[in-house]
């Protein structure tokens, strides 16, 4: 939308999560181009030029947009299989069939991850892909293209993997990369698709798999590679029991020791899970705010654990959250996580203190713009943020009668979308893409998901 255009959303409640958890039972948002102009309490200014659309928002809570900072996309098409598994038993029967994706089945998960994150909320989306069989064609392109697509904000975090089977390591050989071959396809990936403008649509982050799935050597000169290209990092990190057992057989140390070993510790790094921290790798994330993707679903899901969430924020750790891989979150929802979000670690040993609504609804918008390296762009509702915000409909039979709209949103059912937009362009409208067909890509992903069944069976 040109910079001079202008959108008036009004007489909606809204939550800004900025500094100041800032709310209005009753307000406007004026969005202008792709940036908030200004937003408050009451109706919005009056003799405002080019307004080319005035939204009556009553019955809504406006929010800023949800921000994913974890995912695989290329499992929505291999849900629903070993799903009464732990991480290493689930890895190790899925692997074999992972090896066998490629362009257009991963084409097909990108479209089916970004469309059910999308209509419910979600703004901008991130994918760890590490998954590279030879030649299985541009992945990279594909994904990215599938997020431009959409319309949503996006960051690749190309992966990697180069500890196989043979070197003690869970993937099959046949699936992973060489070392020099990783780092020179994840360089070529950042210099042809990041932009580190302000406004940018589309990151790439140097992602390497876990500590289980590569080398030494690929997570330290990984690390090197992308601070020379001033980009971001990021992994698997403390996942689960079985993990930590792993690096003190093999290096001798826990996996916070290990990534602070290897350049892993820092601003510029955020890392999925990190379940099995004790008060020394909490403090050691908080010194170098090394960021957090809590995956509350997915770590259920696989029995991995709880993640300390509470001591993690009370010790000023950057958490946001993540859907992560829809092999083991098959709804691959964001809004539905701030809710198990703030369940799950209730049954940890804060109870009841240990997060509210309004917590919650900061890890998934600036916690997660935070961890992704945005919150001066997005994440919050704020003159001069991007305009990237959700207009959830809290008046029907769901959530007229909950006391307040954030609890509305975060303790009810998952709220209906009446509109997101992104970038100040309009994504969604009353729960249905504008930027995608959504039947067809229930089709696509369905196809792709038996083509790649039937080639994995063949062997
Ligand atoms: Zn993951």
């Amino acid at each position: 939308m040109a910079a001079d255009r202008r959108i008036v959303i009004e007489n909606c409640a809204i939550a800004t999560v900025d500094a100041h958890d800032t709310e209005y039972a009753s307000g406007y948002v004026v969005l202008a181009g792709n940036r908030i102009e200004s937003l408050g309490a009451g109706t919005a200014p009056e003799g405002l030029e080019n307004v080319v659309r005035r939204i009556d928002a009553s019955g809504h809570l406006v929010t800023p947009g949800l921000v994913n900072t974890h995912h695989h996309f290329y499992q929505w098409i291999t849900r629903g299989l070993a799903t009464d598994h732990n991480l290493f038993d689930w890895l190790v029967a899925l692997y074999p069939v992972w090896a066998r994706i490629d362009e257009p089945m991963v084409r097909a998960a990108a479209q089916g991850s970004l469309a059910v994150m999308a209509r419910g909320g979600v703004t901008t989306a991130m994918d760890h892909h590490y998954v590279f069989p030879q030649g299985s064609g541009d992945l990279s392109g594909a994904i990215i293209g599938a997020a431009r697509d959409m319309g949503v904000r996006f960051t690749l975090a190309r992966g990697s993997m180069d500890r196989s089977e043979k070197d003690g390591g869970l993937p099959p050989d046949f699936a992973v990369e060489t070392l020099d071959g990783a780092l020179a396809a994840t360089e070529e990936t950042v210099r042809q698709h990041h932009d580190s403008s302000f406004d940018a649509m589309t990151q790439v982050a140097v992602a390497p798999c876990s500590p289980f799935s590569v080398s030494t050597e690929l997570l330290r000169d990984g690390a090197q590679l992308a601070r020379r290209l001033g980009v971001r990092l990021h992994t698997h990190g403390s996942e689960t029991v079985e993990e930590e057992k792993f690096c003190h057989e093999l290096f001798g140390m826990g996996p916070t020791d290990y990534f602070e070993s290897t350049g892993w510790l820092g601003e510029d790094v955020w890392m999925a899970h990190c379940v099995h921290m004790n008060d020394s790798d909490i403090a050691a994330f908080a010194r170098t705010r090394t960021g957090v993707a809590h995956c509350p679903s997915s770590n259920a899901r696989l029995a991995a654990g709880i993640a300390r969430v509470p001591d993690m924020l009370a010790a000023g750790v950057p958490v946001g959250l993540g859907v992560d891989g829809t092999a083991s979150n098959e709804s691959g929802e964001l809004h539905t996580e701030l809710r198990n979000a703030l369940l799950i670690n209730r049954l940890g040993p804060h109870r009841e203190a240990a997060l509210n609504a309004r917590q919650a609804l900061r890890l998934g918008t600036y916690g997660g713009a935070q961890v992704l390296g945005r919150a001066a762009e997005t994440g919050s509702l704020e003159p001069g943020k991007l305009a990237d915000l959700v207009l959830w409909k809290l008046d029907t039979v769901a959530h007229a009668s909950i006391a307040d709209p954030v609890t509305a949103l975060v303790f009810g059912a998952a709220a209906p979308v009446t509109a997101s937009f992104v970038d100040g362009r309009q994504i969604v409208e009353d729960g249905r893409l504008l930027t995608a067909d959504e039947d067809a890509i229930a089709r696509s992903t369905r196809d792709e998901a038996q083509r790649l069944a039937r080639i994995a069976a063949q062997g």
